[in-house]
Formats: structure tokens, C-alpha cells, sequence
């Protein structure tokens, strides 16, 4: 079995916030270089896990730049060639599961690390807090809040619907 990445979304959450000196160090991924771009993991996981893919889904009616979609899966997805960090879609989500620093990376800040190249993510894996990035030999385990973000990268994260029922 072809090892995956475990990413621990709740240990980085611990860490100081963005007032800190020190920003946490973030993942970045992008299965082809594109339209899609390179994005970074918690945004996905924040997608893909925590927004309550509104039927309506008033981000994508604010977007002036046609940048939201909704995928096959109902899942939205932001192309980032034609995103323009507005933020009009973080501040009209009821549900406050978008982060403004989603939208400010810029590839050559440091602290940013694309997790499919291999010295990058060895360097993402030394910066980070001991043990909130992981190569495993495992498959997604819901008990343990740790689900499949894509066939390359598993995420410890709370799933929204499970808090709630
Ligand atoms: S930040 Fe603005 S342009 Fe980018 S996805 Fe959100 S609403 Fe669209
Ligand atoms: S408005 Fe917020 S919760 Fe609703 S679909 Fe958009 S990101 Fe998800």
C-alpha cells in the first residue's frame, strides 16, 4: 500500500493564531497545475468537511469572478486563476467556514509547501508541530475523525455533520 499523508488539521488549529510572529506552516496541494492551482489543504478540507453545501450556496451568487462551482460531488471548488481574494464569499457564508487567509498565499512567501514534491513536503514535515503531519500505511478511520481528502492525503478533522446529529 502506497503510503498516504495524515495531516492534522485540530494540531494545527492549537497552534498561535495569526497575531503570532509565527504562522504555522501550511500544506499546499494540486494534483495538476491548471485552472485548479495549487491549494491549500485546509481550504479543501474545509470544503470538503465542514461547509454545509448551502443548496443556494449564496458564495457562489456573491462571487463576481465566477470562481466557485460546485463539483460532481456537490462539493465547491475555487478555480484560482480567476479568484481575486475579495473575500465577498468568506463574508457572506452563514456559516463562518471560510478563513480570509484562505485567499493570501503567494507561492514564493515562505511557510507555504506543495505536499506532492518530495523535499517539500520532508520540509513541511520538519517544520510543523511534532506529529500533525504523518506519512501512515492506513485508510480513512471515521472513529478517529481521520477521512479521506484524496487518494494521496488523509485529514484528523471534525466532519460537521457529526457534531451535529
Ligand atoms: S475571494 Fe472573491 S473572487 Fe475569490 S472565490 Fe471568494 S468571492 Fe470569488
Ligand atoms: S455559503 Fe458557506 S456553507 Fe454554504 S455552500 Fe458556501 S461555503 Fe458552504
Amino acid at each position: 500500500m502506497a503510503q498516504k499523508i495524515l495531516i492534522d488539521l485540530e494540531k494545527f488549529r492549537s497552534l498561535p493564531g495569526k497575531s503570532s510572529d509565527e504562522s504555522p506552516p501550511e500544506g499546499l496541494y494540486g494534483p495538476s497545475v491548471g485552472a485548479q492551482g495549487l491549494k491549500s489543504i485546509r481550504e479543501l478540507a474545509v470544503f470538503q468537511f465542514t461547509c454545509r453545501r448551502c443548496t443556494d450556496a449564496p458564495c457562489i451568487e456573491v462571487c463576481p469572478a465566477d470562481a466557485l462551482e460546485k463539483n460532481e460531488e456537490d462539493i465547491i471548488t475555487r478555480s484560482t486563476n480567476l479568484c481575486i481574494s475579495c473575500k465577498s464569499c468568506v463574508v457572506i457564508c452563514p456559516f463562518g467556514t471560510m478563513m480570509t487567509d484562505f485567499f493570501d498565499y503567494h507561492r514564493d512567501e515562505e511557510n507555504y509547501y506543495d505536499v506532492m514534491d518530495k523535499k517539500e513536503l520532508d520540509q513541511f514535515i520538519r517544520n510543523s508541530p511534532e506529529g500533525a503531519v504523518q506519512l501512515v500505511d492506513m485508510e480513512e478511520d471515521p472513529e478517529q475523525h481521520i477521512f479521506k481528502l484524496n487518494d494521496h492525503i488523509l485529514v484528523r478533522e471534525r466532519m460537521w455533520k457529526t457534531d451535529n446529529l
